[in-house]
């Protein structure tokens, strides 16, 4: 099994690669995003350890760009603390698990079996409501064929809703799957959204079912 290691702290890395060595791994270091993209893409390696906090690109950015390429390693990220994981970039970019820095190595080896013996993540299934198309592998929104921008949030309301169509959704709901639990969000932030969503994918599209929630149309 190949390894490959993407974390610019080089003491951690290096104990990592010894570590993993030693449990019989081929391993690889990475000590910069860009390089460690470029090493995913090309060198066949069973699964990454990846950092998020990284020069040049962030780890969430490398996972973004491998699965919109079609490369689905598994991966495990390391984030720093719990402060810096933002849960819908997390769970938006495609990493397979987390682990919060300090970790123990011991946990890391099992987490990282875990993923190994699960083999490669599958590509996620592209959702299609009416006239609406989301990938979630690349990341891409279209409306009757035209592509629709929309920031990482508004990506993970109308990603949470298209699993839900013309289901009546109410605003706890989309609380508690959109936002972070510890994230301090104004009590319209869901409202607000939905407003800057609408617009993107159109008013009729996104209706406000009085005291109850949202319902996305089919
Ligand atoms: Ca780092």
């Amino acid at each position: 099994m190949r390894l490959l290691v993407v974390e610019d702290e080089s003491r951690l890395a290096a104990a990592l690669q010894r570590g993993l060595q030693a449990e019989g791994f081929a391993v690889d270091v990475a000590a910069t995003g860009p390089a460690g993209l470029d090493a995913a893409r090309h060198g066949g390696y069973d699964a990454m350890i990846l950092d998020v906090m990284l020069p040049g690109l962030s780890g969430y950015e490398v996972v973004r760009r491998l699965r919109a390429e079609e490369h689905w390693l598994p991966v495990l990220m390391l984030s720093a603390k719990d402060g810096e994981y933002d849960q819908a970039d997390g769970l938006d970019c495609g990493a397979d698990d987390y682990l919060t820095k300090p970790f123990s190595y011991v946990v890391l080896l099992a987490r990282l079996r875990a993923l190994l013996r699960r083999g490669a993540p599958e590509r996620p299934t592209v959702l299609a409501v009416g006239d609406l198309t989301l990938d979630p592998a690349r990341r891409r929104v279209t409306r009757a064929d035209a592509e629709v921008d929309l920031t990482a949030r508004e990506f993970a309301l109308l990603d949470y809703l298209m699993r839900r169509p013309g289901e009546v959704v109410s605003k706890t709901e989309l609380l508690d799957h959109v936002w972070d639990a510890g994230m301090d969000t104004a009590p319209n932030v869901v409202e607000v959204y939905v407003g800057y969503l609408r617009r993107k994918i159109g008013r009729e599209r996104l209706e406000t079912v009085r005291g109850a929630g949202y319902r996305l149309a089919t």
